[in-house]
């Protein structure tokens, strides 16, 4: 039978994490499922092998370098052999940051029975989606299988869609480099009216 999907996507520090956790927990203590979380990491060196909240609350993960998705399945089987039975339910943190191949290996799972759960940036600091993460509304089945979370906005306190990057402080500007070299980088939670970002192409 093919496994349920359910799909986090939201702001920055609108509680995607914590959701996450809550439902490996729940599915742990009173399912007593087996439970398995993934996420990237962007080289081999920098893995903590943990899901983090804002809050400091911490679950085990398996780092993927680079979100390399073929390592999923061998990592998977290799826990599986490890614990001598089959996982239930995988989970997926920072979707957004695995490649796009993510869809082929969620549906992959899903197909052979296990229950997934992925959490991600729904929107980047442009305000433009995240197509690693957006795509996977194409597994969901039910609007009850899909949240959508926001944070509060920094400025004025309204609900709040959007990432908004800061540089030293300032807005970052739409061109800027996806990796800074030397600057303080920062992120808050913003709505419409206070997301800036400098440079953004007008809509023609
Ligand atoms: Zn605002």
């Amino acid at each position: 039978m093919r496994g349920k999907f359910t799909l986090i996507l939201g702001n920055m520090f609108a509680g995607k994490t914590e959701e996450l956790i809550k439902r490996l927990r729940r599915a742990e203590k009173h399912g007593q499922k087996t439970t398995l979380a993934f996420k990237p990491t962007k080289d081999t060196r920098s893995g903590t092998g943990l899901l983090k909240t804002a809050e400091g609350d911490v679950f085990p993960a398996i780092d993927i370098p680079k979100g390399e998705t073929f390592e999923i399945t061998k990592k998977l089987k290799l826990k599986e052999w490890e614990i001598g039975k089959k996982i239930d339910v995988i989970a997926f943190e920072e979707v957004q940051f695995f490649p796009e191949s993510i869809y082929q290996t969620i549906d992959y799972l899903l197909s052979l029975g296990y229950e997934v759960i992925a959490a991600g940036l729904k929107l980047d600091f442009k305000g433009e989606p995240f197509v690693s993460s957006t795509s996977l509304l194409g597994l969901v089945e039910t609007n009850y299988d899909l949240l959508l979370l926001t944070s509060c906005c920094s400025v004025c306190g309204k609900e709040a869609q959007l990432p908004q990057r800061l540089v030293d402080g300032k807005p970052a500007k739409y061109n800027d480099p996806v990796e800074f070299v030397g600057g303080a980088e920062s992120y808050q939670p913003r709505c419409h009216e206070h997301h800036i970002v400098p440079e953004k192409p007008p809509y023609a």
